[in-house]
């Protein structure tokens, strides 16, 4: 997604606003990293490159919106965040290495990199349909959310377990 910047180069504006979508081809880079993950497409960019006399700066806002799998239970998650950055952009010879600043190439920015270096940046590493998320039994591969299961006496040490129903053998009215 290519911002054109020629209304400061060769207008002379101070700024330019933009609220752009970027939509799902633009944002390969997420589908490939995330399979999972079903974005919800477009995100919205909203933002603004000022001229500060000497020196441009880019910010972008952006809330981002998402589907994936919880990490206990598999069941669709909802989650959210909001994106906000801000990039200096070169305009005299700035090293390319330098991660600081973003360049205008042919009159154009591009605001879809920073904003989608960003998004990978805060992607949560795992996330929960809810907070207390039970997960699923280890044994029998039920969703506990929904409900107890039948393997839930002889859960947590088996050594214990054995031991239980030992006990539940001697003691009739464990039966
Ligand atoms: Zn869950
Ligand atoms: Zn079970």
């Amino acid at each position: 997604m290519l911002l054109d910047m020629r209304p400061i180069i060769s207008d002379g504006k101070t700024s330019i606003d933009f609220d752009i979508p970027l939509q799902k081809e633009d944002c390969a880079v997420l589908t490939e990293l995330y399979p999972d993950v079903q974005f919800d497409f477009p995100i919205r960019l909203v933002g603004q490159v000022k001229n500060m006399a000497g020196y441009m700066v880019l910010k972008i806002d952006a809330d981002i919106k998402f589907t994936t799998p919880c990490a206990r239970c598999a069941e669709p998650a909802d989650y959210s965040f909001a994106l906000s950055l801000e990039k200096s952009i070169a305009t005299g010879d700035t090293s390319r290495d330098n991660d600081d600043y973003i360049f205008i190439e042919d009159m154009k920015l591009d605001i879809a990199t920073p904003t989608l270096e960003e998004i990978i940046f805060h992607m949560p590493s795992r996330v929960l349909c809810r907070e207390d998320c039970r997960g699923l039994c280890p044994r029998c591969g039920k969703n506990l959310n929904e409900g107890d299961c039948d393997c839930k006496k002889t859960q947590g040490d088996p050594r214990l377990a054995i031991l239980r129903s030992l006990l539940e053998k001697d003691d009739p009215s464990a039966k």
